[in-house]
């Protein structure tokens, strides 16, 4: 591919950012790359300034939901190499949320390049202290402007990336949710869409209300078997068992959930992935064999949970230790990411100079 053209910010916001106290998605790198589906086809990308865009309020996606986006972390490793993990694997996830939201697809190649020329030019933005990391948010949303119902002929790609620091998620206490959906077999829950957050904020505003952090998501149909963990997906150590909900295309196939699946097979923990019903946690709180359960995504890697609600009751899990089957897992994650540990899978792509 073509060198992609950048336009310098003549005013660095660079100094005014306290990478001591980053905390996740409050800055914004001084640049975006933005990219145009027009003619049938996606046109040169280009980096610009990060600012404020010009739309038609008519366009597409803010009627009829053609939104999409991924999430991702680039790093500095031990060898103060750049490096994007398993962008790969989010470019196959872009593409079949792209499908499910009849959107236009694009390369492989399309796809790294353009997250490769944007981290250079804001590689001073990339954070360098223990477990921070530069968050690339790719998304690609309908722009045509049109009040009538139609799938879109026009579309922007952009990405935005953000300095984050190390996400030390306090324990949550989560609610079985055993009323609301946030997505039913045959929709759009395996797509990492818009729609999807939109969907889920009132019931989580209020199991919020009623005191807990998040929900635990369960089936449309009967709400009897766990889904995911508010935007993360779920596991839990079972007698032993690192047990997690198999996918189906209610539940977004999450790229930290298969990497996690993978280390564990490495560090000789039985797992499965299976069907998980909530019946089957209350009786593992009862027994005392439920010993953990986890949210697992990008942003913290491992979130622990504290205490689930099952229809009103109150189940809580022992705190977690280094020997815990998370922390293991998520250290064995940062060290493959930073080089400390060999990347067997291939998961850390090295960006070219
Ligand atoms: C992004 C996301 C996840 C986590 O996926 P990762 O690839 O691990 O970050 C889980 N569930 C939902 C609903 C998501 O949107």
């Amino acid at each position: 591919m073509n060198p992609i053209p950048v336009e310098h910010t003549p005013h660095s916001r660079l100094s005014t950012i306290d990478f001591n106290n980053l905390g996740f998605g409050n800055h914004i790198s001084d640049h975006m790359l933005v990219a145009d589906y027009k003619d049938g086809k996606w046109q040169e990308p280009k980096i610009v300034p990060y600012g404020d865009l010009a739309l038609s309020p008519a366009m597409l996606s803010l009627h009829y939901g053609q939104s999409i986006f991924e999430g991702m972390k680039a790093f500095k490793n031990k060898n103060e190499e750049l490096v994007i993990f398993r962008p790969q694997r989010h470019h196959q996830r872009i593409l079949k949320s792209m499908e499910r939201m009849c959107m236009p697809p694009m390369s492989e190649e399309y796809f790294i390049h353009s997250l490769n020329a944007i981290i250079k030019v804001d590689e001073a933005w990339v954070p360098t202290s223990e477990g921070a990391s530069l968050y690339l948010r790719p998304f690609v949303f309908a722009t045509e402007s049109k009040l009538g119902v139609k799938i879109s002929d026009e579309y922007k790609f952009i990405i935005l990336t953000s300095p984050v620091g190390p996400y030390f998620a306090k324990p949550v206490r989560v609610k079985v949710e055993d009323h609301f959906v946030r997505a039913a077999e045959g929709g759009t829950g395996f797509a990492k869409c818009a729609g999807n957050y939109g969907g889920a904020f009132y019931p989580t505003q209020l199991a919020k209300e009623q005191g807990f952090d998040q929900v635990l998501w369960t089936d449309a149909r009967d709400h009897q078997y766990i889904d995911e963990s508010g935007a993360m997906n779920v596991m839990f150590v079972l007698n032993g068992k690192l047990i997690t909900p198999q996918l189906t295309s209610a539940i977004l196939d999450g790229i930290t959930r298969n990497s996690l699946l993978s280390l564990a097979g490495k560090l000789s923990i039985p797992v499965e992935e299976r069907k998980v019903s909530v019946a089957e946690i209350k009786e593992g709180f009862e027994k005392g064999l439920l010993t953990e359960a986890f949210g697992v995504g990008t942003a913290a890697v491992v979130s622990t949970i504290a205490a689930i609600n099952i229809a009103g009751q109150e189940f809580t899990l022992p705190a977690v230790d280094t020997n815990s089957i998370q922390l293991r897992l998520k250290k064995k994650l940062e060290d493959i990411r930073h080089g400390y540990e060999p990347d067997e899978f291939g998961w850390v792509y090295k960006i070219p100079n």
